[in-house]
């Protein structure tokens, strides 16, 4: 007999019938002869009316209401879950964060799990429940309520599989696995059935949505297998995500991701003198504000200035306008201007290491398509390019097709394109 942890996103639970549909889906995993953990999310686009609910009543909400409003979400989602169990003659029992010790930073809206306390889960799997756990919670020191981040569930579920030595991972969403694009975006996608925990990271970090990023991270740094798969079509075993040495590599390009969720800054004629870009990112760091992709342009001679450019998250903009002024009057910059009109395409392959002409490839494919290209910025498996948000989709579907991510069967995605 094995332990098996699941995880059942938003849109798997978003009525009463998909309640139902994934009770009988843990069901179907229990009477494979498995010991389950499941893990859910808030139903539907629960967080998201909450989130709108608190900005209704403030525009500064306090991190720590917030997280008392969020994990709200996830407690409905678990204990109607636990009923519908329970309803098809099965026992389950529903727990916290802090009933299933969860312990994280002491952060608000963005820890990470530092320790679980398994004991309770433990307890429960022995006295033969079906264990459905919060995702997206945990504590803090003085048993204060914590939220991972959005998208933090996914965490939540490996986090769980680690620390119970579990045999897998199951993330159920309403996708049948990680595609080689958003198969939102690009109809053509082709499923992948495999992917390498390093690639599968960087495509989370740049803005492939179907994972959160230190889910991936932690199943990585503890080498469980995870599978990504649809809650609707419980045969298909959807994606597996493994270590790169049992992958063969015969393509440079595994996949591509859009982001929409950076702004991008740039600080005109800064001079160019030593010390000035780390006066800048110290600045940056003690409001804590995270920088992605940075450039700095090359020394006009004549004025002796430079332009440094760099890309924050959307969400940190009002952090950024608080320290503008003083930006501006330790650099005497000429000027600062913010460009929210922008989208990251990235490609990401463990193929491309020691293959030159990806770059070249990227850049020409998005010339032909008459698109500029406003930064670029390169790891050993990923290259990003920022381009004006209106070409998103048509740089998708040129770079999917000149890479080989396209293929002739449609991805049976419901729901439209998202809204750019
Ligand atoms: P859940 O609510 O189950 O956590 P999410 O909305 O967080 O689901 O993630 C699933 C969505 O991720 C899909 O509907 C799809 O549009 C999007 N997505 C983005 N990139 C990819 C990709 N490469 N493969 C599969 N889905 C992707
Ligand atoms: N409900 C949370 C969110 O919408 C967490 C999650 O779904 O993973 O971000
Ligand atoms: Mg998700």
């Amino acid at each position: 007999m094995g332990l098996i942890v699941q995880k059942f996103g938003g849109t798997s639970v978003a009525d009463s019938e998909k309640i139902k549909n994934v009770a009988r889906a843990v069901i179907k995993e229990k009477l494979s002869g498995n010991d389950v953990v499941t893990v859910v999310s808030a139903m539907g686009h629960t967080t998201d009316g909450l989130v709108k609910l608190a900005s209704e009543i403030t525009s500064k909400p306090s991190p720590r209401e917030m997280d008392m409003l969020l994990s709200t979400g996830e407690q409905i989602s678990m204990s109607l879950l636990a009923m519908a169990i329970n309803e098809l003659g099965y026992k389950a029992i529903s727990l916290t964060g802090l009933q299933a010790g969860i312990k994280t930073e002491n952060c608000h809206m963005c820890a990470r799990i530092l320790d679980i306390n398994t004991q309770k889960i433990q307890k429960c799997l022995k006295d033969d429940y079906i264990v459905i756990v919060a995702g997206f919670q945990g504590v803090c020191a003085d048993n204060e309520i914590t939220t991972l981040g959005r998208g933090g569930s996914d965490t939540t579920a490996v986090a769980l599989a680690c620390a119970l030595k579990a045999d897998r991972c199951d993330i159920y969403s309403d996708v049948e696995g990680v595609y080689t694009a958003d198969p939102r975006v690009v109809k053509t996608a082709k499923k992948l059935k495999e992917i390498s925990y390093e690639e599968m990271l960087e495509l989370a970090r740049v803005g492939a949505n179907v994972l959160h990023p230190r889910s991936v991270e932690t199943a990585k740094l503890n080498k469980m297998p995870m599978r990504v798969r649809s809650s609707f079509k419980l045969d298909d075993l959807g994606t597996l995500i493994i270590g790169v040495d049992e992958m063969e590599l015969n393509k440079p390009v595994t996949g591509l991701a859009c982001d929409t969720s950076q702004v991008r800054i740039v600080i005109c004629d800064i001079v160019d003198e030593p010390g000035n870009a780390a006066k800048l990112f110290n600045l940056l760091a003690n409001e804590n504000l995270s920088v992605d992709m940075i450039i700095q342009s090359y020394a006009r001679h004549q004025k002796n200035t430079n332009d440094i450019a760099f890309t924050i998250a959307k969400s940190d903009i009002d952090k950024f306008n608080k320290i503008k002024d003083k930006i501006n009057d330790i650099l005497s910059a000429s000027n600062i201007f913010i460009d929210e009109d922008i989208v990251k395409v990235s490609i990401v392959g463990a193929g491309m290491i020691d293959r030159p002409g990806i770059a070249a490839t990227m850049f020409d494919t998005l010339a032909k398509e008459n698109i500029n290209i406003k930064m670029i910025s390169t790891s050993e498996i990923k290259i990003s390019c920022l381009v004006e948000k209106k070409y998103s989709n048509q740089a998708a579907l040129a770079l999917c097709k000149v890479f080989e991510l396209d293929g002739a069967n449609v991805a049976d995605v419901k729901g439209d394109l998202p809204v750019l």
